[in-house]
């Protein structure tokens, strides 16, 4: 494993993912501009959990987090998490630990997406990262969303559990992308039962029905 970590990095490609500008990578200046406005904003699904984001997922952000997580990147979503942690920091966010949305596997290949900028996070952020979150029971929504073809909403999906319980403490939790915001909120109702005082959530990029406030927010 950390021989492949090291020749994934040896290996990376120098340019912006997002436009290949030389020397950019993982996403240069132009395309990603320095820490704007991170948030936070109240999270539509669960208006209680503050969602923190580098942006919109659009244009070259999108563009970024796709080849992270699709062309096999892995140091480029760790550098993107170290992004969005050092512009939380900046922005004065307080927490205690990082943890991150867990997910299966699929087709025996892992999805360690979260993990990979939890991690990137928590370094920018000086936190521990705990592997609080046991991948959630129940079928993949995405997978659910085109099994069912229909356009329905797919049954909701019953919170991940959690590995073990906290003494209080404020979790900062990661995935890659808030879409729905769904799935942020069902893993920020299972820390707090958990015993967690309180759950912010940190994402690379949102789409709009995650923000409250926002037209279609809630969905
Ligand atoms: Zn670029």
């Amino acid at each position: 494993m950390f021989l492949v970590d090291v020749v994934s990095g040896l290996l990376r490609p120098a340019s912006c993912l997002a436009c290949g500008a030389p020397g950019g990578w993982p996403c240069c200046a132009r395309c990603l501009a320095g820490p704007g406005d991170v948030g936070p904003w109240p999270l539509a699904a669960d208006p209680d959990v503050a969602l923190w984001a580098l942006g919109p997922y659009r244009d070259a952000l999108r563009a970024a987090v796709l080849a992270g997580k699709l062309d096999g990147q892995p140091a480029a979503l760790a550098e993107l998490g170290r992004r969005l942690g050092a512009a939380l920091a900046a922005a004065g966010i307080g927490a205690d630990l990082v943890t991150f949305v867990s997910a299966r596997r699929v087709a025996g290949q892992p999805r360690d997406h979260a993990e990979r900028i939890a991690g990137g996070v928590a370094t920018a952020l000086d936190l521990p990262l705990v592997d609080l979150l046991a991948p959630a029971r129940g079928r993949d929504l995405g997978l659910a969303r085109r099994a069912a073809g229909s356009g329905r909403a797919p049954p909701p999906r019953p919170p991940p559990p959690a590995r073990r319980r906290l003494a209080g403490g404020r979790v900062l939790l990661v995935d890659d992308l808030a879409t729905t915001g769904r799935t942020l909120a069902g893993a920020a109702d299972t820390l707090r039962l958990a015993g967690a005082r309180q759950v912010q959530a940190a994402v690379l990029a949102t789409g709009p029905a995650a923000l409250a406030g926002v037209a279609g927010g809630g969905r």
